[in-house]
């Protein structure tokens, strides 16, 4: 069945949250399996084999999901982000990229650990996708395989971002979540790599997502001292952001030479300007990275709300969102027991 984007004019203008934040970036987490287990996101300690998975009747469908993004379009969202757990393992993923595609003046993109898009990127591009992220924290074997903690190989990924780059899926952009102590000594060697390849490195601090990844401020490498050391090597220079919102600080190597990115939500907060929503892959909605508690859409879905219902819904809770974690962060927030990375992707 089409369906129509429900452009409401009124909502379109008027559509803020309590901080006078509009919504314009929706992150759809499509599964909340991996086959990673990396130890800041999946520890397998506690994902390991008697981990309850959603069952497949939880989790949204395509259509499902389809019909939330024309929704969620409606009330402003210009970019999509498929994401998880690892997207690529949802079965048949290329399909829901086909009918986001269908969805008019969408910037459609996805987040993966790259393991899968050799046998991927072509059918993900002839859906429709436009671009992709890959993370990788690594280019030292030893010290990327403690951090996959499934032995996975630095050249796995290293082949997914050439197979996107081949079939144009690009500007590829490379996430790096920094850990203290764990991989610091990897940074410059990335940098240098990526540099030279022409592939947009983000470094992400390591965050409190969650309640089983055992953060501590002390594991933080604040993304100031990042750019200290890349400066020193290889001289940067601040960019302005490409668009209001936009999470990773932007900065460019002086001689020309391409740029990086620092996405430092713990030592500089960005909440003010947060137009993010996230959907669960069981269709939770979350307004914020750090929520406790989502928003059961499934449930109004699949109760037959019509599309005019669930569209006020969704307004009713952007209307009342105050979130901004990040901002107020402390002893206490802590020990939250926030939703899992691996369930609202990042
Ligand atoms: N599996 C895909 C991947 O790894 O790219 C997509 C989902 S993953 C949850 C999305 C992003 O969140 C990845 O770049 C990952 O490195 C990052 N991430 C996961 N846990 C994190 C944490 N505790 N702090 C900062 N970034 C984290
Ligand atoms: Fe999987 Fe991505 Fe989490 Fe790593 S960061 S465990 S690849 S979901
Ligand atoms: Fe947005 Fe929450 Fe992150 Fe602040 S902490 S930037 S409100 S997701």
């Amino acid at each position: 069945m089409a369906l129509e984007v429900r452009y409401n004019p009124l909502i379109l203008m008027t559509l803020k949250d309590t901080l006078n934040r509009p919504l314009r970036d929706l992150r759809i987490s499509v599964t909340d399996r991996c086959n990673f287990r990396c130890v800041y996101c999946m520890p397998r300690e506690v994902f390991g084999p008697d981990h309850k998975f959603l069952h497949r009747d939880q989790i949204l469908t395509f259509e499902e999901i389809a019909r939330l993004a024309r929704i969620f379009v409606g009330h402003g969202v210009r970019k999509i982000r498929l994401t998880g757990g690892e997207p690529l393992v949802r079965k048949d993923l290329p399909l829901l990229v086909s009918m986001l595609n269908e969805i008019p003046d969408l910037d459609l993109t996805l987040t993966t650990n790259g393991s899968l898009l050799p046998r991927q990127a072509r059918a993900l591009k002839d859906a429709g996708l436009k671009r992709v992220t890959v993370s990788l924290d690594s280019l030292d074997e030893q010290v990327f395989k403690a951090m996959n903690d499934v032995d996975f190989p630095v050249a796995g990924v290293l082949e997914g971002m050439d197979a996107a780059a081949a079939v144009g899926l690009t500007p590829i952009k490379v996430n790096m979540v920094v850990k203290r102590g764990l991989n610091e000594s990897s940074i410059l060697p990335m940098a240098r790599f990526f540099r030279e390849k022409g592939y947009i490195l983000r470094f992400i601090e390591f965050m409190d997502v969650g309640h089983t990844n055992g953060w501590r401020m002390n594991d933080v490498v604040p993304a100031a001292e990042i750019i200290e050391m890349i400066s020193a090597e290889m001289p940067l220079e601040p960019v302005a952001p490409n668009y209001p919102g936009e999470v990773a600080g932007r900065w460019r190597y002086k001689d020309g030479s391409g740029e990086i990115g620092v996405i430092a939500s713990v030592t500089q907060a960005f909440c003010r300007d947060c137009n993010r929503a996230r959907l669960t892959a069981e269709g939770k909605l979350f307004t914020c990275l750090f929520g406790v508690k989502g928003h059961d859409l499934r449930e109004l879905i699949r109760s037959g709300a019509t599309d005019e219902e669930m569209s006020q819904a969704i307004a009713s809770i952007w209307n009342k969102r105050d979130d901004r974690y990040s901002e107020i962060r402390s002893e206490n927030t802590i020990k939250l027991p926030k939703v899992e990375m691996s369930h609202i992707g990042g």
